[in-house]
Formats: C-alpha cells, structure tokens, sequence
C-alpha cells in the first residue's frame, strides 16, 4: 500500500487527504492543530505526533501549509531530516516562487525529487477531488507527480521547472483578480447607465467582453446560479486569500522586473476592500463596493 504523509490538514489539506485515503493509501497525517487533526482522523488518516514521525517511512509527502514560511521550516527542520530520500515530495501550499525554489535546491542538495504544485479550486474541490494541480518540477519526475496528485484531481499540468508551479498560480491568479474587477467595474458602469444588469450578462457574455468571471462566477446575483453572489457571497474564494495571491504576484514581478499596473491596482482595490472588513467575503463581493452600497454586505 501507498504510504502517503500529509502535513497540514486544514481547509484545504483535510479534504485532499480524504481523498488519497479514497484511493487506498495510507495516509499518515500531522497538522499543529488538535481540531484539524481530529477532522482527518475522521477521514480515515493516521494520526502522527510530529512531522517526522509522519514522514519516516512515507513513499510520497505533501504538504498543504499557509506561506512559504512555514514550507521552509517544515521542510527545513522536519521533512529532509527526517524522511527517506525515496520520497516523492510535494508542496501544493501556495507560497512566494524564491521559497520554493529554496527548497526545492536544498531537497535536491539531500537527494530528494521535489515538487512545487499549487492547486486551482477551493474548499468544493479539494473535497471532491477535483482540484487543478500545476506542477514545477524535472521533466524525468513529472510521470510520478502526476501519479501521486491524481486522487486529488480533475487536471494536472507540468507547467515547468522547480517554481514554474508557482508562477504559473500567481499569474493566473492575477489574471483572475484583474478581470473580476473588470467585470465589476462594468456591471456598476450599466447599472448607471440605467442597463438591466441581466440584460448586460445576456450580451457581454455572448460578445467580446465574455470571460470566466462573468460568465462561471458572475458577481452580480442572478444569471449564474451556482455563483457565490446568491448566496450572500459566502464561501467561494475568500477575498484574503485573493489578496494574499496578488501580493505574491507583485512581489514576483517587482523581483523579475515585469511592469503589471493592473496586477498593482488590483491589489491596492482588494487591500481595501479587505480592510473594510470584507477578507472573509467571496472575492467577487467587490462588486458592492464599485457600486457604492457595500450595506448590501451587511
Ligand atoms: P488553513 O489555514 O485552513 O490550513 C493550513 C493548516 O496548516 C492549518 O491547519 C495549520 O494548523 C497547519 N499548519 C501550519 N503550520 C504547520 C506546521 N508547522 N506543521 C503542521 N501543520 C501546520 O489554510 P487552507 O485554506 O487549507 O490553505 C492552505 C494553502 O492552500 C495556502 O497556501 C492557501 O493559499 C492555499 N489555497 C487555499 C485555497 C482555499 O480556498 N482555502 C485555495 C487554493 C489554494
């Protein structure tokens, strides 16, 4: 059976685990919270009472923490010291591309294959199994990565070398972030112009104007029933975690020296709008806030 250690059950991390225990592995899990732990038991992990000891006999070890950190620690302290070099190692945190390029160096430096492989989709998808994975790694090493994501997936790509996993989230989360605030941008815009805003979605989203924010995940209540915007904009893709990733995206280009004004921008308007109070809300809530009546968030 394959053994599998899973460090850092928490939102995301319990529902992944679940699923590699779905797929008959062992799945041997560690997190610093008792109540995260207690939930992957309850998925049918093992539980472990340290990161090593986790690790000490794992085939495959992911990891699923908050920044990069906590993935240079863990990995640094806990995992290289302590795992067999056989291990396929996996991080699908989403962290900073110099951090997990570091580790990345220092698994290979102790004779480790490592990973970087952020995921697209939330809390639904990790728990259904149906997560994109993006994977920064050696091209001779890509066949056992897609191997091991796969119980976690409904696509996995090799988007490149070590950190080529990471630049390929926080661009495409950039790009996500800037066509939601354009969508909101217009839909505010129709609403002034005295547009039925159902009317607006039935032709930008059949004219050149159509994109995934508006038309999987339209901000504005109605046309798409399965958007966070009917429910109160609750769950979804939290408006802190968007911003954390657009964060990452600045600090990215102002290291590679890329010029991304409308990245910068939307970062300034998601700061904002997080410090308004709204972190918690599915990012596309801002909405409210273009149009001027953020009490509809009340
Ligand atoms: P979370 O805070 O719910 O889970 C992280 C877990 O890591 C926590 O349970 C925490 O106790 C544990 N942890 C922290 N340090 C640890 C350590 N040293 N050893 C063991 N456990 C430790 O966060 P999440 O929402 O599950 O997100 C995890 C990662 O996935 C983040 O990098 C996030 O940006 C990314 N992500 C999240 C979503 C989402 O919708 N929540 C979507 C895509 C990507």
């Amino acid at each position: 059976m394959t053994r599998v250690a899973f460090i850092g059950v928490g939102n995301m991390g319990a529902g992944m685990a679940s699923n590699q225990v779905k797929a008959d592995r062992h799945v041997a899990a560690f997190d610093l919270s008792a109540a995260a732990l207690d939930k992957a038991v309850a998925h049918g992990c093992s539980p472990a009472a340290s990161v090593a000891e986790a690790v000490k006999d794992a085939d495959i070890v992911i990891t699923m923490l908050p920044a990069g950190k906590h993935v240079r620690e863990v990995y640094e302290k806990d995992i290289l010291p302590n795992a067999p070099t056989s291990a396929l190692l996996i991080d699908c945190s989403t962290i900073d591309v110099d951090s997990a390029r570091a580790v990345g160096v220092l698994a290979k430096a102790a004779g480790f294959r490592f990973g970087d492989a952020p995921v697209s989709g939330g809390i639904m998808a990790a728990e259904a199994g149906t997560l994109a994975f993006m994977v920064g790694c050696d091209e001779a090493d890509y066949p056992a990565y897609e191997e091991a994501l796969k119980p976690m997936a409904r696509a996995v790509f090799h988007a490149g070398d070590l950190g080529s996993g990471q630049a390929a989230k926080i661009c495409n989360n950039m790009l996500l972030g800037v066509s939601m605030l354009g969508v909101c941008e217009s839909f505010a815009l129709a609403e002034k112009l005295g547009l039925d805003p159902t009317k607006f979605f039935d032709i930008a989203s059949k004219s050149s104007g159509q994109c995934w924010s508006l038309t999987t995940y339209c901000p504005w209540p109605g046309p798409v029933e399965s958007a966070p915007s009917n429910r109160g904009y609750e769950g979804g893709f939290l408006t802190a975690l968007m911003l954390k990733d657009l964060k990452l995206a600045q600090d990215a280009a102002s290291k590679a020296g890329a010029t991304t004004p409308m990245g910068n921008q939307a970062e300034a308007l998601y700061a904002m709008f997080d410090g308004l109070g709204f972190g918690q809300k599915d990012f596309s809530a801002v909405l409210q806030l273009m149009r001027g009546k953020l009490e509809e968030l009340a």
